[in-house]
Protein backbone atom coordinates (compact mmCIF):
# COMPACT_ATOMS: atom_id res chain seq x y z
CA UNK A 1 0.00 0.00 0.00
CA UNK A 2 1.53 3.90 -0.76
CA UNK A 3 1.24 5.95 2.03
CA UNK A 4 -0.26 8.96 0.97
CA UNK A 5 1.78 12.18 0.85
CA UNK A 6 -1.15 14.64 0.00
CA UNK A 7 -4.36 15.22 2.41
CA UNK A 8 -7.61 16.63 1.26
CA UNK A 9 -10.18 17.44 3.73
CA UNK A 10 -13.81 18.87 2.75
CA UNK A 11 -15.37 21.09 4.90
CA UNK A 12 -19.05 21.46 3.34
CA UNK A 13 -20.03 24.58 5.14
CA UNK A 14 -21.67 27.55 3.17
CA UNK A 15 -23.53 30.65 4.15
CA UNK A 16 -25.38 29.81 1.26
CA UNK A 17 -25.48 28.43 -2.22
CA UNK A 18 -24.40 30.31 -5.20
CA UNK A 19 -26.82 30.01 -7.85
CA UNK A 20 -24.68 27.71 -10.18
CA UNK A 21 -23.28 25.27 -7.07
CA UNK A 22 -23.74 21.37 -7.13
CA UNK A 23 -21.23 20.65 -4.80
CA UNK A 24 -21.75 18.85 -1.77
CA UNK A 25 -22.26 21.32 0.71
CA UNK A 26 -24.25 22.06 3.95
CA UNK A 27 -25.66 24.94 4.56
CA UNK A 28 -25.72 26.90 8.16
CA UNK A 29 -25.91 30.04 9.76
CA UNK A 30 -23.88 29.30 12.17
CA UNK A 31 -20.98 26.24 11.99
CA UNK A 32 -20.61 23.93 13.73
CA UNK A 33 -16.99 24.07 14.61
CA UNK A 34 -16.57 21.69 17.66
CA UNK A 35 -18.58 19.05 16.01
CA UNK A 36 -17.28 18.75 12.74
CA UNK A 37 -13.21 19.32 13.73
CA UNK A 38 -13.79 16.65 16.86
CA UNK A 39 -15.82 14.58 13.98
CA UNK A 40 -12.84 15.05 11.25
CA UNK A 41 -10.38 13.64 14.20
CA UNK A 42 -12.04 10.75 14.78
CA UNK A 43 -12.29 9.73 11.22
CA UNK A 44 -8.60 10.45 10.93
CA UNK A 45 -8.07 7.84 13.53
CA UNK A 46 -10.34 5.33 11.67
CA UNK A 47 -8.90 5.50 8.57
CA UNK A 48 -5.42 6.22 9.32
CA UNK A 49 -5.69 2.81 12.02
CA UNK A 50 -2.47 1.54 13.20
CA UNK A 51 -0.23 2.56 9.83
CA UNK A 52 1.90 4.61 12.24
CA UNK A 53 3.67 8.26 10.99
CA UNK A 54 4.47 9.17 7.59
CA UNK A 55 5.28 12.73 6.38
CA UNK A 56 3.21 14.79 3.86
CA UNK A 57 3.98 17.15 1.25
CA UNK A 58 0.48 19.04 0.88
CA UNK A 59 -3.02 19.62 2.97
CA UNK A 60 -6.11 21.08 1.12
CA UNK A 61 -8.93 22.19 2.85
CA UNK A 62 -11.39 22.34 0.34
CA UNK A 63 -15.38 22.87 0.48
CA UNK A 64 -18.25 24.34 0.65
CA UNK A 65 -16.18 27.08 2.67
CA UNK A 66 -13.19 25.96 4.58
CA UNK A 67 -12.43 29.52 5.71
CA UNK A 68 -16.02 29.72 7.29
CA UNK A 69 -14.66 27.75 10.46
CA UNK A 70 -12.49 30.87 11.29
CA UNK A 71 -9.28 31.18 13.03
CA UNK A 72 -9.81 28.63 16.02
CA UNK A 73 -11.52 25.93 13.97
CA UNK A 74 -8.60 25.65 10.88
CA UNK A 75 -5.97 25.32 13.82
CA UNK A 76 -7.76 22.54 15.11
CA UNK A 77 -8.29 21.00 12.10
CA UNK A 78 -4.49 21.25 11.53
CA UNK A 79 -3.25 19.83 14.84
CA UNK A 80 -5.65 16.99 14.07
CA UNK A 81 -3.45 16.34 11.19
CA UNK A 82 -0.28 16.57 12.76
CA UNK A 83 -1.25 14.50 16.10
CA UNK A 84 -1.61 11.56 13.17
CA UNK A 85 1.20 12.76 10.27
CA UNK A 86 4.16 14.81 9.99
CA UNK A 87 4.55 17.62 7.68
CA UNK A 88 7.46 18.28 5.24
CA UNK A 89 9.57 21.06 6.11
CA UNK A 90 8.16 23.04 2.83
CA UNK A 91 4.41 21.23 3.08
CA UNK A 92 1.84 23.44 1.16
CA UNK A 93 -1.26 23.91 3.31
CA UNK A 94 -3.61 25.56 1.23
CA UNK A 95 -7.34 27.03 2.37
CA UNK A 96 -9.82 27.83 0.22
CA UNK A 97 -11.33 31.27 1.04
CA UNK A 98 -14.59 33.63 0.66
CA UNK A 99 -13.40 37.03 0.56
CA UNK A 100 -15.03 37.96 4.10
CA UNK A 101 -13.81 35.49 5.78
CA UNK A 102 -10.31 36.25 5.33
CA UNK A 103 -9.78 39.15 8.43
CA UNK A 104 -6.87 40.20 9.77
CA UNK A 105 -7.15 37.91 12.84
CA UNK A 106 -8.19 35.05 11.07
CA UNK A 107 -5.19 35.19 8.91
CA UNK A 108 -2.84 34.96 11.49
CA UNK A 109 -4.74 32.49 12.83
CA UNK A 110 -4.43 30.31 9.64
CA UNK A 111 -0.99 31.44 9.52
CA UNK A 112 0.25 30.37 12.78
CA UNK A 113 -1.38 26.79 12.13
CA UNK A 114 0.52 26.46 9.36
CA UNK A 115 -1.56 27.75 6.54
CA UNK A 116 0.42 29.34 3.70
CA UNK A 117 -1.05 29.22 0.72
CA UNK A 118 -5.45 30.98 0.67
CA UNK A 119 -7.31 30.07 -2.70
CA UNK A 120 -9.81 32.94 -2.30
CA UNK A 121 -13.16 32.73 -4.33
CA UNK A 122 -13.26 36.06 -6.02
CA UNK A 123 -15.25 35.31 -9.22
CA UNK A 124 -15.60 37.96 -10.87
CA UNK A 125 -15.45 42.07 -9.72
CA UNK A 126 -18.33 43.25 -10.90
CA UNK A 127 -21.11 43.81 -7.81
CA UNK A 128 -23.95 43.03 -10.04
CA UNK A 129 -22.87 39.92 -11.14
CA UNK A 130 -21.34 38.48 -7.76
CA UNK A 131 -25.29 39.81 -6.61
CA UNK A 132 -26.43 37.52 -9.54
CA UNK A 133 -24.25 34.62 -8.79
CA UNK A 134 -25.78 34.79 -5.25
CA UNK A 135 -22.08 35.34 -3.74
CA UNK A 136 -21.69 36.32 -0.30
CA UNK A 137 -19.90 39.45 -0.83
CA UNK A 138 -18.92 42.73 -3.32
CA UNK A 139 -15.85 43.28 -5.20
CA UNK A 140 -14.91 45.81 -2.10
CA UNK A 141 -14.08 42.85 0.25
CA UNK A 142 -11.86 40.64 -2.40
CA UNK A 143 -9.66 43.88 -2.18
CA UNK A 144 -9.81 43.54 1.22
CA UNK A 145 -9.12 39.91 1.56
CA UNK A 146 -5.75 40.11 -0.59
CA UNK A 147 -4.82 43.00 1.49
CA UNK A 148 -5.50 41.35 4.92
CA UNK A 149 -3.86 38.18 3.67
CA UNK A 150 -0.31 39.75 2.22
CA UNK A 151 -0.27 41.96 5.32
CA UNK A 152 -1.10 38.89 7.82
CA UNK A 153 1.76 36.91 5.82
CA UNK A 154 -0.09 34.70 3.28
CA UNK A 155 1.25 35.74 0.26
CA UNK A 156 0.89 32.73 -1.71
CA UNK A 157 -2.68 33.88 -2.93
CA UNK A 158 -4.85 32.47 -5.97
CA UNK A 159 -8.10 34.11 -6.92
CA UNK A 160 -10.88 31.92 -8.41
CA UNK A 161 -12.80 33.36 -11.67
CA UNK A 162 -15.49 32.64 -13.82
CA UNK A 163 -15.91 33.37 -16.90
CA UNK A 164 -18.29 32.28 -20.05
CA UNK A 165 -21.09 33.67 -17.79
CA UNK A 166 -25.04 34.59 -19.67
CA UNK A 167 -25.06 37.17 -22.20
CA UNK A 168 -27.63 39.54 -20.91
CA UNK A 169 -25.12 40.42 -17.82
CA UNK A 170 -23.05 43.41 -17.83
CA UNK A 171 -19.84 41.51 -17.56
CA UNK A 172 -16.44 42.63 -19.19
CA UNK A 173 -14.62 39.41 -18.84
CA UNK A 174 -11.53 41.71 -20.19
CA UNK A 175 -11.99 43.63 -17.32
CA UNK A 176 -12.05 41.42 -14.81
CA UNK A 177 -8.99 39.39 -15.81
CA UNK A 178 -7.73 42.86 -15.78
CA UNK A 179 -8.23 43.66 -12.28
CA UNK A 180 -7.10 40.20 -10.87
CA UNK A 181 -3.94 40.95 -12.76
CA UNK A 182 -3.63 44.15 -11.28
CA UNK A 183 -3.85 42.17 -7.58
CA UNK A 184 -0.94 40.26 -8.87
CA UNK A 185 -1.85 37.03 -6.88
CA UNK A 186 0.84 34.07 -7.29
CA UNK A 187 -1.99 32.15 -9.40
CA UNK A 188 -5.27 31.82 -10.86
CA UNK A 189 -7.78 29.51 -11.40
CA UNK A 190 -10.39 30.04 -14.41
CA UNK A 191 -13.33 28.19 -14.58
CA UNK A 192 -16.20 28.22 -17.44
CA UNK A 193 -19.55 28.32 -16.53
CA UNK A 194 -21.63 25.27 -16.95
CA UNK A 195 -24.95 24.85 -16.12
CA UNK A 196 -25.82 21.75 -13.75
CA UNK A 197 -29.90 20.69 -13.82
CA UNK A 198 -30.08 20.42 -9.93
CA UNK A 199 -29.20 24.06 -9.19
CA UNK A 200 -30.62 27.24 -8.92
CA UNK A 201 -29.45 28.14 -12.78
CA UNK A 202 -30.66 24.89 -14.31
CA UNK A 203 -34.14 25.89 -13.03
CA UNK A 204 -33.86 28.55 -14.72
CA UNK A 205 -32.23 27.53 -17.72
CA UNK A 206 -35.75 24.59 -17.74
CA UNK A 207 -37.46 27.69 -17.07
CA UNK A 208 -36.09 29.11 -20.11
CA UNK A 209 -35.25 31.94 -18.47
CA UNK A 210 -31.18 31.58 -19.14
CA UNK A 211 -30.27 33.58 -21.75
CA UNK A 212 -27.08 31.36 -22.78
CA UNK A 213 -23.45 32.49 -24.10
CA UNK A 214 -22.58 31.47 -27.60
CA UNK A 215 -19.85 28.67 -27.85
CA UNK A 216 -17.67 31.20 -29.78
CA UNK A 217 -17.84 33.48 -26.64
CA UNK A 218 -16.56 30.76 -24.35
CA UNK A 219 -13.88 30.17 -26.44
CA UNK A 220 -13.10 33.95 -26.93
CA UNK A 221 -13.02 34.40 -23.41
CA UNK A 222 -10.66 31.57 -22.73
CA UNK A 223 -7.92 32.57 -25.40
CA UNK A 224 -8.41 36.20 -24.08
CA UNK A 225 -7.47 34.90 -20.63
CA UNK A 226 -4.59 32.50 -22.12
CA UNK A 227 -3.09 35.36 -23.85
CA UNK A 228 -3.11 38.36 -21.03
CA UNK A 229 -2.03 35.98 -18.79
CA UNK A 230 0.73 34.41 -20.07
CA UNK A 231 1.99 37.41 -21.64
CA UNK A 232 1.85 38.81 -17.70
CA UNK A 233 4.75 35.92 -16.54
CA UNK A 234 2.22 33.29 -15.33
CA UNK A 235 2.49 29.99 -16.90
CA UNK A 236 -0.59 27.92 -18.63
CA UNK A 237 0.20 24.87 -16.74
CA UNK A 238 -2.78 23.06 -16.52
CA UNK A 239 -6.31 23.68 -18.61
CA UNK A 240 -7.45 25.88 -16.03
CA UNK A 241 -4.73 26.93 -13.48
CA UNK A 242 -2.16 29.88 -14.07
CA UNK A 243 0.81 30.09 -11.95
CA UNK A 244 4.08 32.14 -11.34
CA UNK A 245 7.04 29.89 -11.78
CA UNK A 246 7.28 28.26 -8.65
CA UNK A 247 3.74 29.29 -7.45
CA UNK A 248 2.11 26.36 -9.23
CA UNK A 249 -0.73 24.12 -6.35
CA UNK A 250 1.67 21.44 -5.57
CA UNK A 251 -1.55 19.71 -4.32
CA UNK A 252 -3.57 19.66 -7.86
CA UNK A 253 -0.74 18.53 -9.68
CA UNK A 254 -0.41 15.66 -7.23
CA UNK A 255 -3.94 14.72 -8.41
CA UNK A 256 -3.03 15.29 -12.29
CA UNK A 257 0.09 13.23 -12.05
CA UNK A 258 -1.96 10.32 -10.30
CA UNK A 259 -0.32 10.58 -6.94
CA UNK A 260 -2.00 9.13 -4.21
CA UNK A 261 -3.89 11.13 -2.13
CA UNK A 262 -6.08 10.61 1.40
CA UNK A 263 -9.41 12.24 1.35
CA UNK A 264 -11.46 12.77 4.73
CA UNK A 265 -14.46 14.37 5.20
CA UNK A 266 -18.13 14.21 3.89
CA UNK A 267 -17.77 13.50 -0.09
CA UNK A 268 -14.13 13.43 0.07
CA UNK A 269 -12.61 11.33 -2.88
CA UNK A 270 -9.03 9.46 -2.45
CA UNK A 271 -7.43 7.13 -4.39
CA UNK A 272 -4.21 4.90 -3.48
CA UNK A 273 -2.61 4.16 -6.69
CA UNK A 274 -5.06 1.74 -8.02
CA UNK A 275 -8.59 2.42 -6.37
CA UNK A 276 -10.58 5.06 -5.93
CA UNK A 277 -13.12 5.30 -2.55
CA UNK A 278 -15.30 8.26 -1.55
CA UNK A 279 -17.13 9.62 1.46
CA UNK A 280 -20.98 9.86 1.94
CA UNK A 281 -21.98 13.22 0.72
CA UNK A 282 -24.83 13.94 3.27
CA UNK A 283 -23.15 15.67 6.28
CA UNK A 284 -25.36 14.44 8.86
CA UNK A 285 -25.19 10.81 7.99
CA UNK A 286 -21.09 11.33 7.71
CA UNK A 287 -20.79 12.79 11.16
CA UNK A 288 -23.37 9.57 12.48
CA UNK A 289 -20.65 7.22 10.91
CA UNK A 290 -17.77 9.06 12.23
CA UNK A 291 -19.06 9.33 15.71
CA UNK A 292 -20.18 5.75 15.71
CA UNK A 293 -17.17 4.47 14.79
CA UNK A 294 -17.92 3.38 11.36
CA UNK A 295 -15.64 4.38 7.72
CA UNK A 296 -17.94 6.38 6.05
CA UNK A 297 -17.28 4.97 2.58
CA UNK A 298 -20.04 5.58 -0.04
CA UNK A 299 -18.81 3.68 -2.82
CA UNK A 300 -15.05 2.08 -4.06
CA UNK A 301 -14.12 1.28 -7.54
CA UNK A 302 -10.55 -0.59 -8.51
CA UNK A 303 -9.15 1.09 -11.62
CA UNK A 304 -9.74 -1.45 -15.12
CA UNK A 305 -6.60 -1.09 -17.38
CA UNK A 306 -9.66 0.61 -19.78
CA UNK A 307 -10.36 3.22 -16.96
CA UNK A 308 -6.51 3.58 -16.21
CA UNK A 309 -5.42 4.53 -20.14
CA UNK A 310 -8.56 6.59 -20.36
CA UNK A 311 -7.04 8.26 -17.23
CA UNK A 312 -3.70 8.50 -18.02
CA UNK A 313 -4.14 10.02 -21.24
CA UNK A 314 -7.05 12.88 -20.05
CA UNK A 315 -4.73 13.93 -17.15
CA UNK A 316 -1.41 14.20 -19.18
CA UNK A 317 -3.20 16.28 -21.86
CA UNK A 318 -4.77 18.61 -19.57
CA UNK A 319 -1.04 20.02 -18.24
CA UNK A 320 1.90 22.19 -20.05
CA UNK A 321 3.88 18.50 -19.26
CA UNK A 322 1.80 16.87 -22.14
CA UNK A 323 1.96 13.17 -22.92
CA UNK A 324 4.95 10.90 -24.28
CA UNK A 325 3.90 9.63 -28.06
CA UNK A 326 3.76 6.27 -28.79
CA UNK A 327 4.25 4.21 -31.71
CA UNK A 328 2.94 6.04 -34.48
CA UNK A 329 1.26 8.91 -33.05
CA UNK A 330 3.17 11.21 -33.78
CA UNK A 331 2.09 11.35 -37.37
CA UNK A 332 -1.61 10.84 -36.58
CA UNK A 333 -1.59 13.67 -34.39
CA UNK A 334 -0.33 15.78 -37.27
CA UNK A 335 -3.90 17.06 -37.89
CA UNK A 336 -3.80 18.38 -34.23
CA UNK A 337 -0.86 20.37 -34.71
CA UNK A 338 -2.51 21.87 -38.73
CA UNK A 339 -5.02 22.87 -36.50
CA UNK A 340 -3.57 25.09 -33.85
CA UNK A 341 -5.08 22.23 -30.72
CA UNK A 342 -1.20 20.46 -29.77
CA UNK A 343 2.28 20.85 -30.56
CA UNK A 344 5.09 18.14 -30.13
CA UNK A 345 7.85 18.72 -27.93
CA UNK A 346 11.00 17.53 -28.75
CA UNK A 347 11.79 15.03 -26.54
CA UNK A 348 8.08 13.78 -28.44
CA UNK A 349 5.66 14.75 -26.32
CA UNK A 350 2.38 15.38 -27.00
CA UNK A 351 0.93 18.95 -25.97
CA UNK A 352 -2.44 20.76 -26.04
CA UNK A 353 -2.07 24.00 -26.75
CA UNK A 354 -5.20 26.46 -25.75
CA UNK A 355 -7.23 26.06 -28.35
CA UNK A 356 -6.56 22.14 -27.31
CA UNK A 357 -7.46 22.42 -23.92
CA UNK A 358 -11.08 23.72 -25.34
CA UNK A 359 -11.60 20.52 -27.23
CA UNK A 360 -10.15 18.37 -24.12
CA UNK A 361 -12.44 16.03 -23.91
CA UNK A 362 -12.74 15.12 -27.51
CA UNK A 363 -9.38 15.25 -27.95
CA UNK A 364 -9.03 12.54 -24.86
CA UNK A 365 -10.98 10.58 -25.88
CA UNK A 366 -9.94 10.07 -29.71
CA UNK A 367 -6.07 9.33 -28.19
CA UNK A 368 -7.27 6.38 -25.89
CA UNK A 369 -9.16 5.14 -28.47
CA UNK A 370 -6.13 4.39 -30.35
CA UNK A 371 -4.22 3.55 -28.04
CA UNK A 372 -6.61 0.68 -26.62
CA UNK A 373 -5.85 -0.51 -30.08
CA UNK A 374 -2.24 -1.30 -29.48
S1 LIG B 1 -19.28 29.26 -1.70
FE1 LIG B 1 -18.48 27.71 -3.14
S2 LIG B 1 -19.14 25.74 -2.31
FE2 LIG B 1 -20.36 27.33 -1.28
S3 LIG B 1 -22.26 27.48 -2.44
FE3 LIG B 1 -20.84 29.01 -3.31
S4 LIG B 1 -19.74 27.96 -4.97
FE4 LIG B 1 -20.76 26.38 -3.72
Amino acid sequence: MVLPRHVYIHVPFCARRCTYCDFSIAVRRVVPVDEYTTALGRELDLRVGDQGRWSIDTLYFGGGTPSRLGGDGVRRLVDAVRRRLDFAADAEVTLEANPEDVTSEAVRAWRDAGVNRLSIGAQSFHDEVLAWMHRSHDSAAILRAVENARAGGIDNLSLDLIFALPGDLTRSWERDVERALALDPSHLSLYGLTVEPRTPLGRSQSRGDLVELPDERYEAEFVHAHAALTSAGYDHYEVSNFGKPGRHSRHNSAYWTGAAYLGLGPSAHEFDGANRRWNVAAYTEWLRRVNSGQDPLDESEQLTPDNRLAEQVYLGLRTEQGLAAMGSEASRIGAWIDAGWATLSPDNRIVLTALGWLRLDALAADLTLVRSCY
